[in-house]
């Protein structure tokens, strides 16, 4: 945990969140700033900066929040249709909370290319 890190301080329960699921290494809340009719944010409950820090010891962390997506999906309803997973790494990727997190979007048809 990093006690200057956003997310980390959501994962300990020290700031309030709009939490949809948690387990041991993973916890999922809605964006505050949703831009969908569903948007979750897949936590990693561990503080990883981005996906650029991970190491090995955290291939297995990667696969279960992949799979806790697909659950989540399946729970918000918008697993039928589809939705985008989206992970934003670095200031050119758009990254703003430097805290291992995938963006679950859904409940509208999404555009590609993304801006
Ligand atoms: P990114 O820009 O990819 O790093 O994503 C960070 C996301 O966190 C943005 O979509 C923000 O809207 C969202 N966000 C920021 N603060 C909070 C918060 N307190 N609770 C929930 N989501 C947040
Ligand atoms: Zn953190």
């Amino acid at each position: 945990m990093s006690s200057d890190c956003l997310f980390c301080r959501i994962v300990a329960g020290e700031l309030p969140s709009s939490q949809v699921y948690a387990d041991d290494s993973v916890f999922a809340i809605r964006d505050i700033s949703p831009q969908a009719p569903t948007h979750i944010l897949l936590l990693a409950r561990k503080h990883v900066a981005s996906p650029a820090d991970l190491t090995k010891a955290d291939h297995d962390l990667m696969g279960k929040i992949f799979a806790v997506g697909a659950e989540v999906a399946k729970r918000e309803g918008i697993a039928e249709d589809g939705y985008r997973l989206v992970v934003n790494v670095g200031r050119n990727g758009g990254q703003t909370v430097d805290h291992l997190h995938v963006h679950m979007l859904g409940g509208r048809r999404m555009a590609w290319p993304p801006g």
